[in-house]
């Protein structure tokens, strides 16, 4: 049972580095959500038996996971398969799959021959959800193939009550919960997830793909609607790219640019790095920040509106300034002479919130900014930030027809939610 589950569990992790104390939280706090059990009692021709593309007549599937430090060499081994055969597919597998990455949890299966003592004649091991290597194991024929499991896509939309857990409210709905976090993300600069109130609805139309019914990979919000005190905002998704840009029901994008920097005149002198010799301490540590040398005295100015969240005082961050932008982004401007905010104060982008110093452990005056993403530190200079232009005038009509045809699934969802059900489209 639930084969991608560890992974999807991972994905979740993964994408809940959204750790912030969020009013609404759209981390996952269950485990997993168990799918109900169809029974199908549809009668069909049963086809011949196969497995990964490979006849079951006269085999059994005997299936595994790959355990932490085991290889390619030593699960073959233990199989009785010689190093000869082994050699030889290692070599055959070459441009196709690395047999180096077998990975720990990820399963493998062996056909054997029914007959009792058989020896294997095929390993099939599952790099991800949807392709798997195939290797012939008879000896003097060895081959090694990829095969790929057919990829079902489909949209569906859904609309959920807020109850304090957005992650769950998901779950519950039979949706995949980690739309919450991907809401949290199209809605991180209009929508504050600190302050939904219970009974504020959410509606998503989403694309996902599957395997064998079994979800994979992360869905794609194709539109939203977040309502509160009948007031609501939407999104909608449009255009090419990897990254998807939103925007509203007039248009305009979703997304508002951050300052390039915290200063208006000021050059870089130490760059975000994993690993620099410290100035004053002289050890080699990460630097999860960008420096900007100023002169005593020169405004630091908020990169984007948000809200103090602290401002204060460490022996090694001297005088500094925390500000949250939304959900998603929060700064930080480290060894200030003076800072002219207190906590809990809102500012506007560009608003001076301090003064270049050398407070803490800094040798000369300069600020160092520090950009949270999803409670990680990133290279702000590195992070590619969606443009925040409206929709371009030669697109106008694209977009409204986009838009109404998705307002239409969102108001669907919205009218079935009463029922708890999914919209399947
Ligand atoms: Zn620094």
């Amino acid at each position: 049972m639930k084969r991608w589950m560890m992974w999807t569990i991972a994905g979740a992790v993964l994408a809940g580095a959204a750790y912030v104390l969020v009013g609404v939280d759209v981390r996952p706090r269950v485990e997993y959500v168990e799918e109900p059990v169809v029974e199908d009692t549809t009668t069909v021709p049963m086809p011949p038996p196969m497995a990964f593309g490979v006849s079951m007549e006269g085999m059994v599937l005997r299936e595994g996971r790959v355990k932490n430090g085991s290889s390619f060499g030593a699960l073959l081994g233990a199989e009785g398969i010689s190093a000869a055969v082994i050699e030889s597919l290692v070599a055959k597998a070459r441009g196709l799959f690395d047999v180096r990455k077998l990975r720990a949890g990820h399963p493998y299966a062996f056909i054997v021959p029914a007959e009792e003592g058989s020896s294997p004649l095929y390993f099939i091991y599952e790099a991800d959800p949807i392709q798997y290597v195939v290797f012939h194991l008879l000896e003097g024929s060895e081959y090694v193939t990829l095969g790929e499991r057919p990829v079902v896509f489909t949209q569906h939309a859904i609309a959920t009550t807020a109850t304090g857990a957005l992650y769950n409210d998901l779950a519950r709905t039979g949706a995949d919960p980690l739309l919450a976090i991907l809401l949290s993300e199209v809605f991180a600069w209009t929508v504050d997830f600190y302050r939904i109130q219970k009974g504020d609805v959410f509606s998503v139309v989403y694309a996902e793909q599957s395997v064998e019914g079994k979800r994979v990979g992360t869905p794609r919000i194709l539109a939203a609607r977040y309502s509160s005190n009948g007031k609501a905002k939407a999104a909608f998704s449009f255009g090419e790219g990897k990254e998807a840009t939103y925007f509203d029901d007039e248009g305009n994008s979703l997304r508002k640019t951050f300052l390039k920097a915290p200063l208006k005149f000021s050059r870089v002198s130490s760059g975000f790095t994993k690993r620099r010799l410290h100035p004053v301490q002289r050890v080699m540590k990460a630097h999860l920040g960008t420096d900007y040398a100023a002169p005593y005295g020169t405004p630091i100015l908020a990169v984007g509106d948000g809200v103090v969240e602290q401002a204060g005082r460490t022996g090694g961050n001297g005088n500094f300034v925390k500000v949250r932008h939304n959900s998603v982004y929060t700064t930080q401007y480290l060894h200030m002479r003076k800072i002219l905010v207190k906590q809990g104060q809102r500012v506007l982008q560009g608003e001076v919130i301090g003064e270049v110093g050398s407070t803490g452990l800094a040798t000369g005056p300069h600020v160092c900014f520090r950009f949270w993403k999803n409670g990680q530190q990133v290279d702000h200079r590195r992070e590619e930030f969606p443009s925040a232009e409206p929709i371009a005038a030669a697109d106008r009509a694209a977009f409204t027809l986009l838009r109404d045809s998705l307002g239409t699934h969102l108001e669907e969802a919205e009218l079935a939610m009463t029922e708890g059900r999914l919209v399947n489209f």
